[in-house]
């Protein structure tokens, strides 16, 4: 596996290899990697000839009270871990690079970005449209990957690919979780041992509320105070929102008649954990 900064040598080879007809890979992350992140990468090694892992904690992504600083950073492991699931180029840009001093255009996706992570966290979705624009960019990836644990940031940069033409496909892989049920994210390292045990009530929530719409409750807004009940049990627990969504437009619904995401968004103490899943059919 190659591990390399500079963009024009990446381009380079990306050149060379598209040339001999080889399918590219891009698997975007900010590194601290876990199962989901490598779970994306064994995906797309499978079905690229080559694939890069961008490795890059974008600055614009975070707001000005947000762990930006405090976001964990490992590039050793990380390596280790890219390396051991068949990566082909572990790709690090400099923020410099990326983000120089004189960056003029940003990339404002409407309308998907306006709820939920979009109105808790303003600017949260330029900052992850405008670098994953340039990360296609630089790339020209086949195949594109994701993770639904961010399922509003999948819906958004969908929207960015159809908008702005991007020729390539996007992948959306499940979220991989702990044993208890707990969506692996590198902010779960942040959590105190209580806070780590009752960070499962998010997906005891999402369990029940599926349970729920199995058994036939259609009703969200009953569906809600359920959930919201559910979560409310744990001292530590605080609901930043809890939402029964259209799938594409993330729009709220009343009613459970098709294809609907439960969102989820949970502080538990300081460390604000996001999780959904998809009910109905
Ligand atoms: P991040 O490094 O947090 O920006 O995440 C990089 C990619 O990994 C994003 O597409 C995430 O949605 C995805 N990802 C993060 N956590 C998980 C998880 N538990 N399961 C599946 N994908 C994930």
């Amino acid at each position: 596996m190659k591990v390399i900064s500079s963009i024009r040598t990446v381009q380079n080879i990306l050149i060379s290899l598209r040339n001999k007809r080889k399918t590219i890979g891009l698997v975007p992350t900010m590194g601290a990697f876990h199962e989901g992140h490598l779970a994306l990468m064994r995906t797309a090694k499978q079905e690229c000839d080559f694939v890069v892992v961008s490795l890059f904690v974008n600055p614009l992504q975070f707001g000005p009270s947000e762990d930006f600083n405090r976001y964990p950073r490992d590039l050793a492991r990380d390596r280790t871990l890219a390396k051991s699931t068949g990566v082909d180029l572990l790709w690090t840009p400099d923020a410099h690079d990326i983000v120089p001093p004189d960056l003029a255009t940003s990339v404002d996706v409407a309308r998907v970005t306006d709820r939920w992570e979009g109105a808790v966290r303003p600017g949260h979705f330029r900052g992850v449209a405008t670098i994953v624009a340039k990360l296609f960019q630089i790339i020209k990836p086949d195949i594109a990957y994701f993770g639904q644990k961010d399922y509003q940031q999948t819906v958004v940069i969908r929207q960015l690919i159809r908008d702005l033409h991007f020729d390539l496909k996007m992948r959306v892989m499940p979220t991989v979780r702990e044993t208890d049920g707990l969506a692996m994210s590198s902010r779960n390292q942040f959590l105190s041992p209580e806070g780590r045990a009752a960070a499962t009530v998010l997906y005891r929530a999402l369990q029940h509320a599926q349970q729920l719409v199995k058994k036939g409750e259609r009703h969200c807004h009953y569906l809600q105070k359920e959930v919201e009940s559910l979560i409310k049990k744990e001292p530590v627990a605080k609901i930043d929102y809890v939402a029964f969504c259209h799938p594409e437009t993330l729009e709220p619904v009343d009613q459970i008649l098709g294809k609907t995401v439960l969102l989820m968004a949970v502080k538990i103490g300081s460390v604000r954990l996001i999780d959904n899943v998809i009910v109905g059919r």
